[in-house]
């Protein structure tokens, strides 16, 4: 059989059986409108309303205080721009971090344009958000905070309960965007007083294009798409019933035996970051090592190009992702790994490699192996690399 050996999980999951299961009788019998009033709208009322509550138990929210979307980038969306425009006000002024996802970073752009300002808080060569830079940075016209829990690229933590209470003791809105945290650790709201958290089902074992944004009952912001009643005629639109369902189901899923799985998956993390700092010269792990999700490795390799080094691996079905964007035929180095002060050259030879409780320890050794001879054989290929060996005998 041939090889297949998946490690880009942070891009998206394999939906799990039990959630496709449970979605396939919204399709096919209980397919009714919730918003109907016989028995068969009703059953599909009921299954969004148990959906909500697994969530919201999740989050130790009120069901009342999750919307649902259709996946992360329109939570990031609605919670930045609904926000920026609830508070009457035109203008106004927003902080964010430096290594956002493009969904929030984007709409931060789209929110430039009309008149609100922006400030890009630095993170440190680890990326980890600068607290001090955000205190420094908030003004009396400051109206939201949205810092990323995890990051997708590099998978450091934020420092989340200190910019939530940062946020409550100036009275600022504080929006999350949690969409490679949440199902991976817990995550409690009021604990870390998160006004506004994004979330996607397709990061946690769920199906592709549902997502929700939490809003904490008293904030006001306005609603987004504009039409029926439906989430509490915040958000409207006929309810994606079977990705609702499937949704809740990988959420319960996510949260019975988290620390269990969240300890496997470290494990083999840990193992790989090991193997690959030892056996492979010339490289550095990004992001901050304990600070990180549980199942996140980062690498840059000196002398080698990561868009390459993913054909290669591709090659021998290996599935992972680089730190680059190939946009428009230029290939533009990450923002994530730019800003955490690497030069372009590094950036370029970056590896992402993202884990789930599917793999094994034997897809590990699999892996280094095929890494390092992809890297050894890119390097025989490089110029810069042949001139680094001369001048290195030479000392
Ligand atoms: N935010 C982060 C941090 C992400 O990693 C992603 C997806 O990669 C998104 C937002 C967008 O989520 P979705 O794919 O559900 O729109």
């Amino acid at each position: 059989m041939d090889q297949f050996i998946y490690l880009d999980n942070a891009a998206t999951t394999r939906t799990s059986p039990e959630v496709v299961k449970a979605m396939l009788p919204y399709f096919s019998e209980n397919y009714g409108n919730a918003s109907s009033i016989y028995r068969l709208g009703s059953e599909s009322k009921r299954a969004i309303m148990q959906s909500r509550e697994i969530i919201a138990e999740s989050l130790n929210a009120d069901p009342a205080e999750i919307y649902f979307t259709a996946g992360g980038t329109e939570a990031d969306n609605w919670a930045l721009i609904a926000a920026a425009e609830s508070t009457g006000a035109k203008g106004g002024h927003i902080i964010t971090s430096k290594i956002e996802h493009h969904a929030v970073l984007h709409t931060c752009e789209y929110l430039e344009k009309r008149g609100y300002e922006i400030s890009y808080i630095d993170v440190d060569e680890n990326g980890i958000l600068k607290l001090e830079d955000l205190r420094k940075n908030i003004r009396p016209d400051t109206i939201l905070i949205s810092v990323m829990f995890a990051n997708n690229e590099i998978g450091s933590l934020q420092p989340i309960k200190e910019i939530g209470e940062i946020a409550k003791e100036k009275g600022i809105l504080f929006h999350t965007d949690a969409v490679q945290a949440y199902g991976h650790m817990s995550i409690d709201v009021k604990e870390l007083h998160i006004d506004m958290l994004s979330a996607s089902g397709h990061k946690l074992n769920g199906p592709k294009g549902i997502g929700f944004l939490y809003i904490k009952k008293g904030v006001k912001i306005r609603s987004f798409i504009h039409g029926g009643a439906q989430e509490r005629r915040r958000r409207a639109g006929t309810e994606n019933v079977p990705g609702i369902v499937g949704l809740g189901e990988a959420v319960r899923l996510a949260f019975s035996g988290l620390a269990e799985r969240e300890k496997k998956i470290r494990g083999l993390r840990d193992y790989l970051i090991s193997r690959i700092e030892k056996e492979i010269p010339y490289c550095q792990l990004n992001g901050d090592r304990e600070k990180r999700l549980s199942n996140n490795v980062n690498f840059s390799f000196r002398f080698i190009e990561g868009e390459s080094l993913l054909i290669m691996l591709d090659m021998k079905g290996i599935c992972a992702s680089s730190g680059s964007a190939c946009t428009s035929g230029s290939l533009d180095p990450s923002h994530v790994l730019l800003a955490i002060g690497l030069p372009h050259e590094i950036a370029h030879g970056s590896l992402r490699l993202t884990l789930s409780e599917d793999n094994t320890m034997e897809e590990m050794d699999v892996a280094v192996a095929a890494i390092e001879e992809a890297v050894s054989k890119l390097r025989q290929m490089s110029p810069l690399y042949e001139d680094f060996i001369k001048k290195e005998k030479l000392r």
